[in-house]
């Protein structure tokens, strides 16, 4: 009888897996995406190895890596790839460190989940959700339960942290601290007496 029933625990187990798997992949390749990302522009915005970049990377991993993990919170509260990977919900997160003054870097997560799920996997994303529920996608993907998911994933990274450099170094010193952005406008704002 003990036998049996854990023989049918494995057997379900058994069969559950290639979902598990599959969940796991998703969830590791955005944190994979997000640490990655994380690391990569600590370097971009304070070049060197030294106390300066070690702080830049502290400063922004954990807030990136949560904003990277907040979008598949609608597996479980209302449509997944809907509800929780809009532009609408990209908005309210690059609101709040101008609004607020929190949940810095939060925003530069969500986006890359976005992006992960645009061009790293076959199924798009209803950016325009709730005006529209088309997904989005392009052509790239692979299924995130495919062996190549982490390459595919490390590769994204790599070109994001690429074109974040380029931005940086050629067309704009990238202040990604948007609080910080929106106080020295409204200083610059103010010294012109506007
Ligand atoms: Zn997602």
């Amino acid at each position: 009888m003990k036998r049996g029933r854990d023989g049918t625990v494995a057997a379900i187990r058994w069969f559950d897996l290639p979902t598990r798997r599959a969940n796991d992949m998703n969830k590791r390749g955005h944190v994979l995406n997000g640490l990655l990302l994380a690391l990569g522009l600590g370097f971009v915005l304070e070049p060197g190895v030294d106390a300066a970049t070690a702080r830049a990377i502290a400063e922004i991993t954990v807030p990136v890596v949560l904003g990277a993990l907040f979008p598949d919170v609608d597996t479980a509260f209302g449509r997944h790839r809907k509800t929780l990977h809009s532009l609408p919900v990209l908005a309210v997160f690059l609101a709040y460190p101008i609004v607020f003054g929190n949940l810095q870097y939060v925003w530069i997560g969500v986006l890359t989940h976005y992006i992960l799920d645009v061009v790293g996997s076959r199924r798009g994303i209803a950016l325009f959700h709730p005006l529209s529920d088309k997904e989005y996608s392009l052509p790239t993907g692979v299924t995130t339960s495919s062996k190549y998911a982490d390459l595919v994933t490390v590769i994204i990274t790599a070109v994001e942290i690429a074109a974040l450099w380029a931005i940086h170094t050629y067309v704009v010193n990238l202040n990604l601290d948007l609080s910080a952005a929106a106080q020295t406008a409204s200083e610059a704002a103010a010294g012109f007496g506007i």
